[in-house]
C-alpha cells in the first residue's frame, strides 16, 4: 500500500515542529524535520569553512543523514550525532543563508523524498508541499504573525544562558522570513492546494487538533 505523506510548510517559529510531533504521535506517523538537514548542511559548511563555489563537491562527501531512535529524529554528519549542535541562533542564520544555494537543496532533495517514499510521514519544512512532495496526500501551510512567532522563540531561548533580547529574536525572524520567501530556488510559499492554518491565537493543542481534523477529512487515516 502506498505510504501516506503529509506536508507542513510555513515560516520559522510558526510551531511546525512541536505541532507536527504531536500530530505524528497521535496518528503513528514518522515526523521528519527537514530544517534539521539544512541546519546540518550549514554546520558542515561552517565548520569546514567551505566557500560557496566548493559546496557541491564538499557536500558530496559530507554524508548527512537522518536516523530515528524510539521515533525521535536524530541528524548525523557521518556517524557524529549533531542534533544538539545545530540548534543555535548562529546555525539558524547560517542555514537560512546556505539553504538558498541550489547545490545544498539538490543534495538534500533525495534524502527527503526517500524517507517519504518508505514511510507514513509528516514532513515539515519550507518547500515540502511545493517541491519535495508535490503529490502529498495533505498539505498544510502553518503560519502565525511575526510578533507571536518571535514571542514564542524568545520564551524558548530565555531558558538558556546568553539569550538574545526580544527585538533581536524578532529581527532574526523577519530576516529569515525574507531570505526564505525571496530566494529564487524553492522559496517559501503556500502551495495552491495547501490548507492554511493560522496559529497566532491558537494553543498548540488547538493547532494540532485543527491539523488532525484536516488529515481525517482528506484521507482514510483515523
Ligand atoms: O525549520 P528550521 O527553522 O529549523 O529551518 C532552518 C532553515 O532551513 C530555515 O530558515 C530555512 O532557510 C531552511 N529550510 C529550507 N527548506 C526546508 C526546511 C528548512 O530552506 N524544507
Amino acid at each position: 500500500m502506498k505510504n501516506i505523506n503529509i506536508a507542513i510548510d510555513g515560516p520559522a517559529g510558526a510551531g511546525k515542529s512541536t505541532i507536527a510531533k504531536m500530530v505524528s504521535a497521535k496518528l503513528g506517523f514518522i515526523y521528519v524535520d527537514t530544517g534539521a538537514l539544512y541546519r546540518a548542511a550549514a554546520l558542515f559548511i561552517t565548520e569546514n569553512n567551505v566557500a560557496d563555489e566548493d559546496i557541491e563537491k564538499a557536500l558530496a562527501g559530507a554524508d548527512i543523514s537522518l536516523g530515528f531512535v524510539d521515533g525521535v529524529q536524530k541528524v548525523f554528519i557521518g556517524d557524529r550525532d549533531v542534533s544538539g549542535l545545530i540548534r543555535t541562533p548562529e546555525i539558524s542564520m547560517a542555514a537560512s543563508r546556505t539553504s538558498a544555494i541550489p547545490a545544498v537543496r539538490a543534495y538534500l532533495f533525495d534524502t527527503q523524498q526517500k524517507i517519504a517514499a518508505e514511510n507514513n510521514v509528516i514532513m515539515d519544512g519550507r518547500d515540502i508541499g511545493t517541491v519535495v512532495l508535490p503529490n502529498a496526500d495533505v498539505k498544510i501551510f502553518l503560519t502565525a504573525s511575526a510578533e507571536e512567532r518571535a514571542n514564542r522563540r524568545f520564551k524558548e531561548l530565555s531558558e538558556k544562558p546568553d539569550c538574545p533580547c526580544y527585538e533581536e529574536v524578532l529581527s532574526d525572524i523577519i530576516e529569515r522570513d525574507k531570505n526564505d520567501m525571496e530566494r529564487p530556488v524553492s522559496p517559501l510559499r503556500r502551495a495552491e492546494d495547501a490548507v492554511l492554518v493560522d496559529s497566532t491565537t491558537l494553543t498548540l493543542e488547538e493547532s494540532a487538533d485543527a491539523i488532525i481534523s484536516i488529515i481525517r477529512e482528506k484521507t482514510d487515516v483515523q
